[in-house]
């Protein structure tokens, strides 16, 4: 992984050698959906580095190309832009599904789309899957537990998901992915894995996501205001994106076909989190309480038995050490942007 960093760094991932590392007879064509996003691009570097074929199709409506950028030109790879919601016609032996906005001000922004991507996207992924028998990983959510009721989150919680509040056009759907994900697979025979992924953190996120972590991080390197929406005893569980990339690969690659969480079961307030980053950072920013928002789920944290049990996953990067890497990252986009700014 160092040797993959370093290409990285240096521009050159696309002459690294990544046959090497598999024969070819392990070698997959694997398809990753919203590859060109934050945690897909995570996923196709760890692909990449595993000498798999791989095809990124993305939309780009809140991926980017330069998150892919150092494998263009490498043989392995080739990046699409198609909009899942259009029949998508390949020959794959995997399908990774993770096309969709995932932050609760970019899904908001068009409810109508999220919903259509993750319905009409879903079934074209599952339609494919269907023609070609490929084992398809679908990306769902801990929203599909809403504002729960129950704590911690195990996979057998219903959930508990306001179906007409603000964030239902991205909970329901991914809820009817689910739902369409099972369906196939009892009717059709389709091979199918489900994720339930929780707040995932790291380099790459989009600067101007909206979500907690990126917000904080860039306040406090410009020294602004930490945003506390609403009390901030409200809680979350904070995973880094390479533990989310071990339990998606983990999860293609079991037997094992129900739902299982991905997170770090490790809980913190808002509160607390907005204080960590600070002194992380070593802000002097102010914190400050602003509105709540609607229907904001106030305890989230997933219990992982069923991940150890049959992944034998479990998250290895502690809090501090991920914010760090994070953080390093933010700083150069900042500095990146203000340049682009002067130039
Ligand atoms: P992201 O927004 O960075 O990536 C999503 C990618 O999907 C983007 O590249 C976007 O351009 C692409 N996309 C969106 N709609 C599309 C469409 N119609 N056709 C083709 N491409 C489309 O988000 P992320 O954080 O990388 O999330 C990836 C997946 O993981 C999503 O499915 C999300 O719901 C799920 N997830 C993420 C988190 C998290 O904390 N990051 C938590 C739970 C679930
Ligand atoms: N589909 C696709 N690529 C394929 C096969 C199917 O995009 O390689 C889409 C197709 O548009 C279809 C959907 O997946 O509407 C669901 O496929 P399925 O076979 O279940 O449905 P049908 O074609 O019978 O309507
Ligand atoms: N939040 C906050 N300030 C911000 C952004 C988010 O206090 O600037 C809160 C938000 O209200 C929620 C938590 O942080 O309680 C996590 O929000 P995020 O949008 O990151 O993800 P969610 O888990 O809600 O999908």
């Amino acid at each position: 992984l160092q040797h993959l960093e370093a290409a990285i760094k240096n521009g050159v991932a696309k002459d690294f050698p990544t046959v090497k590392f598999l024969n070819y007879k392990n070698r997959k064509r694997i398809l990753v959906t919203g590859g060109a996003g934050f945690v897909g691009s995570h996923l196709v570097d760890r692909l990449m580095l595993a000498g798999h074929e791989v095809i990124v199709v993305d939309n780009f409506f809140t991926g980017r190309k330069r998150n892919v950028e150092h494998w263009i030109g490498h043989e392995n790879f080739e990046l699409v832009h198609h909009d899942i919601v259009r029949p998508l016609y390949l020959e794959v032996d995997e399908i990774y599904h993770l096309a969709s906005p995932a932050s609760p001000p970019h899904y908001m922004l068009n409810p109508v789309k999220t919903i259509k991507t993750n319905t009409l996207g879903t079934i074209n992924m599952l339609g494919l899957a269907k023609r070609v028998g490929a084992r398809v990983l679908i990306a769902s959510t801990s929203e599909v537990y809403g504002d729960p009721n129950e704590h911690p989150q195990a996979e057998t919680y219903w959930g508990h998901v306001n179906p007409i509040g603000p964030r239902a056009c991205y909970d329901e759907g991914k809820r009817v992915a689910e739902t369409l994900s099972y369906a196939y697979m009892r009717q059709e025979g389709v091979s199918v894995r489900v994720a339930r992924i929780f707040n995932t953190f790291g380099p790459r996120m989009h600067m101007n996501d909206g979500r907690v972590v990126s917000n904080f991080i860039l306040q406090a390197l410009q020294n602004n205001s930490i945003t506390i929406y609403g009390s901030g005893k409200q809680t979350r569980s904070f995973q880094y994106v390479s533990d989310l990339v071990d339990g998606l690969v983990a999860l293609m690659a079991s037997n094992y076909t129900l739902p299982v969480n991905i997170g770090n079961p490790v809980e913190h307030t808002i509160e607390k989190f907005a204080r960590i980053i600070k002194n992380l950072v070593g802000a002097t920013s102010k914190i400050i309480e602003l509105a709540a928002v609607e229907d904001d789920p106030q305890r989230r944290r997933p219990d992982i038995s069923r991940a150890k049990k049959y992944l034998n996953w479990e998250p290895k990067v502690p809090l501090a050490e991920g914010l760090k890497k994070t953080i390093v990252y933010f700083a150069k986009e900042l500095k990146r942007t203000k340049h682009s700014q002067k130039t």
